[in-house]
């Protein structure tokens, strides 16, 4: 039995099913796909397993041991042929290096993208989730939607893992499990407790742009079973964000003109706006530490929240909001575009009047309705512009090639927030991906975890790589839940 139907829990299935096993599916949300069918598609496809078990350990930090890396790099590098077997096609390769350095081996790890659909489109979470939906689809697998999974039902003896309690439309369900539970329930990106607790984010405000359905429920459950946890405190932060209020997920802010700048409470800049803050940890800019001590500011937290403000030439130019991957590729990335939550206008003015984005025709106006100090806004636009027209930014040495002045009235502002990609907390595995407990490392019997769920990454994340992780875990999970001897 499989928790959780996104890109993890599909590949379970599909090995159980090819093996000949009786796979189901329990989900929680109404749609299959998790945060796997909105994400953005990057896959790192390792072809050395000996580097890239090497490439693990050191990412690790030392949580990861040497036998896990190990089989989990020999799986990793199946993975392209997992896909071509079962009639993928790979788009080009990128090589792109890691964001932490080769620390001793090389980051050159492909990133492929799937193609699907008729010709060739470059493809994202979307299309590489309903690939694996049809095979598991085709394989007959037993699929149950908005069936949460509530506990796990273990022998208090032998901690034997035995089943499921789940709930179907109100009911409470108890689902056996003949050989084992294979939880693939993603992380605990939009739980704003656990988010408090494990990832103490101080002053950020941060949502996920995934699924609001990974909400750590499994981390609960497996905690009462016994589990070890791990990387609790590792989180992929996103770009910057914008939540609406009433959605549950954030959108990704990337407007289409340069005329963009990111101030704080004071109208002041505090980063360089033409980098992404995504996979390095550079969110920690937001925190502002101070340079020597100063119990004053140390409290204060200025730059959050912070605040984008750009002008009537990038409300002009399209959405502010990501809206397609690159050119002429699908939108299908982040859950509010993905799962058509809501139709952005094309030229802003639908959330202007609704007030998400806000308007003025002075920038003093605009700071005033945000609750941005005026003088600090109007002195930053002034130093700001200067920096375009001399074509280089001395404060935070953004790229000329995106120092566009913010000029043309009137003028807009947005509240941000940090949009998270996922967590990587969860059950500690080993090498077989069982869940290991808590008192002595033993496996918890009959309990597996793949995917996001307790992810192999620790504190330093490669990027593309959460992704692979489904399908190297949920090749791992199929393969030894299988194994496992029938129940009698
Ligand atoms: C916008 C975005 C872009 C991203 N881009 C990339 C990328 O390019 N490359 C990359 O490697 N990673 C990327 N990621 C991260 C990656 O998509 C995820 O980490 C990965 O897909 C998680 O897969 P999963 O199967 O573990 O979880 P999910 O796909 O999230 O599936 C978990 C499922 O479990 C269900 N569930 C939760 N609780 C329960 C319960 N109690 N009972 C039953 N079901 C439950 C959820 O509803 C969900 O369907 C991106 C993520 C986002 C949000």
């Amino acid at each position: 039995m499989i928790v959780g139907y996104g890109g993890a829990g599909a590949v379970a299935a599909i090995t159980v099913a090819e093996a000949g096993g009786r796979a189901i599916l329990l989900e929680k949300a109404p749609e299959a796909g998790g945060s796997s069918a909105v994400c953005s598609g990057g896959m790192r496809c390792p072809t050395d397993a000996r580097q890239t078990a090497q490439y693990i350990k050191n990412l690790g930090l030392g949580t990861v041991d040497a036998e896990t890396s190990r089989v989990f790099a020999e799986t990793w590098v199946e993975i392209k042929p997992w896909f071509v077997k079962r009639g993928a096609r790979f788009g080009e390769s990128k090589r792109e290096p890691g964001p932490y350095g080769n620390m001793g081996v090389p980051d050159e790890f492909p990133v492929m993208t799937l193609e699907s659909g008729e010709g060739y489109v470059r493809g994202c979470g979307r299309d590489l989730f309903a690939f694996l939906d049809g095979i598991v689809k085709k394989l007959g697998v037993e699929i149950m939607l908005r069936t949460p999974a509530k506990r796990l039902v273990q022998d208090p003896v032998t901690k034997e893992i035995l089943g499921v309690i789940a709930e179907s439309h109100g009911t409470s369900l108890a689902v056996r499990a003949k050989k084992a539970v294979v939880m693939t329930c993603g992380g605990f990106e939009a739980n704003p407790d656990m988010l408090a607790t494990y990832i103490n984010p101080a002053p950020a405000r941060m949502y996920t742009s995934g699924t609001p359905y990974n909400t750590g429920d499994g981390i609960k459950m497996v905690m009462a079973a016994g589990a070890d946890l791990w990387h609790m405190d590792t989180i992929e932060w996103g770009t910057q964000g914008f939540k609406p209020d009433g959605m549950a997920a954030a959108y990704w802010l990337q407007p289409k003109g340069q005329g963009w700048i990111d101030v704080n409470r004071y109208g002041r800049r505090f980063r360089d706006e033409s980098t992404s803050p995504r996979h390095a940890k550079s969110h920690l800019e937001i925190f502002d530490f101070p340079a020597a001590p100063d119990a004053s500011r140390d409290a204060e937290w200025p730059n959050s929240p912070w605040y984008m403000v750009f002008d009537e030439k990038v409300r002009q130019a399209g959405p502010i909001i990501l809206t397609e991957r690159f050119q002429g590729a699908p939108p299908f990335i982040t859950y509010n575009s993905a799962r058509e939550v809501y139709a952005w206008s094309r030229d802003n003015s639908a959330e202007i009047q609704k007030g998400w984005i806000k308007e003025a025709g002075s920038l003093a106006e605009l700071a005033a309705k945000m609750g941005i100090a005026p003088a600090g806004l109007e002195k930053t636009v002034g130093d700001y512009n200067r920096y375009c027209s001399s074509g280089s930014d001395p404060e935070y040495r953004r790229k000329p090639g995106t120092l566009a002045p913010v000029d043309a009235p009137p003028y807009y502002g947005v509240e941000c927030v940090v949009s998270i990609v996922n967590t990587q907390g969860g059950p500690k595995r080993n090498a077989r991906s069982q869940v290991v407990s808590a008192l002595d490392g033993s496996p918890i019997p009959r309990l597996y975890a793949g995917g996001e769920f307790g992810s192999i990454w620790g504190f330093l994340y490669p990027g593309a790589s959460n992704l692979a992780e489904c399908i190297v875990s949920g090749i791992i999970c199929g393969r030894n839940a299988m194994a496992e001897k029938n129940r009698e």
